[in-house]
């Protein structure tokens, strides 16, 4: 419900930005990587390494609003098609002759590759979180619940299909984050319409609100791991190179978060003196909630259900055992010195 809620509201911005952004494209393909060639080196390196990879099906409309608000969506899709190379490619031999293996991608151009072993399937959650729980986060019913097995990577696959996840989000969310430069080529009044604005900040924060549920899920995994499945438990953490990739990737992650509030910071203090344009509300808990009004339309639940999501599952987080996640990560590992780790 919460998901098809996203995606009116998405629309709803899609038609306001429409007039700015020239109305149709013809070449969906073309469109993605003309603006990842010149806004995005993150898309860039994906869509290059995935070759023929028919990702333009992930945009459903032939419109330039359509093509930024989703952006992030065939970056993430291309991305478990590049993992999917990876694996083949730097897995151990014996691996990919079963095809088996895990690999992964890390912006910046950084890819992992493993031996994998059989874990447990993720549905098991479900006897272990409150359902009042599962049914406030966007994404569990979709990649873990729902208590119907689906085949899906983020279930049999356990923790390597959640972290086959995790990173490609965190490679889609900064890729919507790299199309702020886009945003500022193309807007032809700088920042006196709210409605660009206000699409840029909601886009983003549309992909950052997956990233604390699936620091949950994989924290939950492990815990559950720990708990039910201890000789399991133990195989995960002597595998480094998957603590490793999450490390990196949460790092990634981490860079996104912190550039969309200094980004949402700015254009708030940009768009400050124009009547009518977009405004932030500063919060006690140091999180901004846009309120958008133009000419009379109210738009201001736009980026507000987004936010409010991410507050609630960053709350959850925090109330988490924290050693779980931090037992998992590489203590000193970064993107700077990652191959000192990877033997
Ligand atoms: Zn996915």
């Amino acid at each position: 419900m919460k998901l098809i809620l996203k995606v009116l509201l998405i629309n709803l911005i899609a038609i306001q930005v429409n007039a700015q952004s020239n109305g149709n494209v013809k070449n969906i393909r073309k469109a993605l990587q003309s603006i990842a060639a010149e806004y995005s080196p993150t898309a860039h390196i994906v869509f290059t390494k995935v070759g023929n990879y028919k990702y333009q099906k992930y945009i459903y409309h032939k419109t330039k609003s359509v093509v930024l608000n989703y952006y992030n969506v065939p970056v993430h899709e291309s991305t478990h098609h590049y993992n999917d190379l990876i694996r083949k490619r730097k897995s151990p031999k014996e691996f990919i002759e079963k095809n088996t293996g895990a690999g992964y991608f890390i912006y910046p151009n950084i890819e992992i590759g493993m031996a994998n072993f059989p874990v447990y399937n993720s549905i098991e959650l479900n006897d272990v979180i409150p359902d009042s729980i599962q049914v406030k986060l966007d994404n569990y019913e979709t990649y873990i619940g729902g208590n119907d097995i689906k085949n899906l990577s983020s279930q049999i696959n356990g923790i390597f299909g959640l972290m086959d996840e995790f990173t490609a989000y965190s490679t889609g969310a900064k890729s919507q984050l790299e199309l702020y430069n886009y945003y500022l080529a193309n807007s032809k009044t700088g920042f006196e319409n709210i409605e660009w604005w206000g699409s840029f900040i909601n886009n983003l924060a549309g992909c950052i609100s997956d990233y604390y549920e699936f620091k949950l899920f994989i924290h939950w995994y492990l815990a559950h791991s720990k708990n039910a499945h201890f000789e399991e438990y133990e195989k995960i953490m002597a595998n480094k190179k998957l603590r490793l990739v999450f490390t990196l990737a949460d790092q990634n992650y981490n860079q996104v978060i912190k550039a969309y509030y200094e980004k949402v910071a700015f254009i708030c203090e940009a768009t400050q003196k124009y009547a009518n344009s977009l405004r932030f509300d500063y919060y006690e808990n140091q999180t901004y909630k846009s309120l958008m009004t133009y000419k009379g339309l109210s738009i201001s639940s736009v980026s507000y259900v987004f936010e409010e999501e991410m507050e609630f599952s960053r709350k959850l987080y925090e109330l988490l055992d924290q050693s779980i996640l931090n037992d998992f990560r590489i203590e000193g590992a970064t993107k700077e010195n990652y191959r000192n780790y990877l033997e």
